[in-house]
């Protein structure tokens, strides 16, 4: 993979990545799968070899590495299996809240930990009555003296079993108009008396990550433990959205990729009628629309991370991505089953993993519909 914004240090950085996955990730993978859960000393690899959080400051641990690394690691994880999100969560999704908008304090408290594998993260937004609409969150967080008492409950929470230090989109103000300003960020570590963990939820794909709901019961959490300031959250969460994303846009990018490139290899492979059915046109006219396809998604994406590294407004744009390239992950995922006739069809092949894991990314981090009435209204619409 070419990438502008990437010089020959990304390229060997990837090449050393790639292997470490191939030895510690990919022989493994099919067991986590089954296991439901990739297990903690996995994670303690990826820190050993300075693949958590490599982004953040020396002064917290990490490397000061620019985004084209993150954007390395997010490609190789994903291109072993989208199971393997997680790591991206942690790294580019919640540590990035914990860098920008934690007091120095706060920030040598926790950054440290991130990198080493300490701790691991997670955000909770989701409520089981609500995810779209953020704002209507109910969970609540009521000041008592020093502490905040956190009521209310979480689903859908990636790195929902393994985390350690959990962002909670909480309400410390119920009654503020517009509902928004009533949202803050709190930040809940593993054995805050009343914060349970329920049940590791049985999904359609993405087997290998531990996603949970989450309960918080009176739960005392210090008012220390407040990330930036009273009612911004929802701002908070507005900003550091677009990088969240940009991630499930890269990945459904690499998702597309690897199906189109084992497809190939597929249909040369295959037999029927006397020849390769690499030989029908009709099957090399669906390979030319997805190769098109993964063409001007790569083009596209490209630009848009060369963007986002210079630190411009993505919001429009990476809404744009975000729908445009899961949904064509999705489109190219049924192509490319089909073209796998019945083995497409088994556990056994990569094309039935895909196939199962693609649809969430159109779903989560603000769904395709979403995405959408952003662009709508950034159209002026
Ligand atoms: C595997 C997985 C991992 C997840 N990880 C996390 C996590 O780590 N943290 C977290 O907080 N959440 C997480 N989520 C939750 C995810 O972000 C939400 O599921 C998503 O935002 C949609 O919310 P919802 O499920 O409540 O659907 P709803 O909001 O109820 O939406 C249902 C349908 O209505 C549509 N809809 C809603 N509003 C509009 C509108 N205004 N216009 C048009 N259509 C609309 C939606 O697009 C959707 O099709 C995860 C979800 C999954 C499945």
């Amino acid at each position: 993979m070419k990438h502008s914004y990437l010089t020959k240090d990304h390229e060997a950085f990837r090449k050393s990545l790639r292997k470490f996955l191939a030895k510690e990730a990919e022989p493994f993978f099919e067991q986590w799968e089954e296991d439901r859960m990739i297990p903690r000393e996995f994670w303690d690899k990826l820190a050993a070899q300075g693949y958590l959080c490599p982004t953040l400051p020396e002064a917290y641990g990490g490397l000061d590495a620019d985004w084209g690394y993150a954007v390395i690691i997010n490609e190789e994880l994903e291109r072993v299996g989208s199971g393997l999100v997680g790591v991206g969560l942690h790294n580019d999704i919640v540590v990035p809240y914990l860098e920008s908008f934690g007091t120095e304090e706060q920030k040598q408290r926790w950054l440290p930990k991130c990198v080493s594998g300490e701790t691991i993260t997670a955000i909770a937004m989701t409520e089981p009555g609500t995810g779209s609409d953020l704002a209507n969150i109910k969970t609540t967080a009521i000041l008592e003296d020093d502490h905040y008492v956190l009521n209310g409950s979480k689903t859908f929470i990636t790195n929902g079993i393994h985390s350690d230090l959990v962002l909670v989109a909480c309400k410390t103000d119920p009654k503020a108009v517009p509902a928004h300003k009533g949202v803050s960020l709190l930040v809940v570590e593993r054995d805050t008396p009343g914060f349970s963990r329920g049940r590791k939820l049985n999904k359609v794909g993405l087997h290998s990550q531990d996603t949970a709901e989450l309960f918080f019961e009176d739960c005392r959490v210090p008012k220390e433990n407040l990330l930036g300031e009273e009612g911004k959250g929802f701002l908070y969460l507005m900003d550091k959205l677009q990088q969240e994303r940009l991630l499930v846009a890269i990945a459904a990018q690499v998702a597309a990729e690897d199906m189109v490139e084992m497809t190939m290899k597929y249909i040369q492979e295959r037999k029927a009628f006397g020849q390769s059915i690499s030989k029908f046109q009709h099957i090399q006219f669906e390979m030319v629309e997805m190769q098109t396809q993964v063409e001007i998604g790569r083009t596209f994406l490209d630009s848009l991370v060369a963007d986002h590294i210079e630190g411009e407004d993505i919001v429009t744009k990476v809404s744009m991505a975000k729908y445009w390239l899961t949904d064509m992950a999705k489109d190219i995922s049924q192509r490319c089953l089909q073209l796998h006739g019945g083995y497409g069809y088994m556990e056994e092949y990569k094309i039935a993993r895909r196939f199962r894991d693609i649809p969430v990314s159109a779903i989560y981090a603000g769904t395709n519909e979403i995405m959408k009435t952003i662009i709508a209204k950034n159209m002026g619409l």
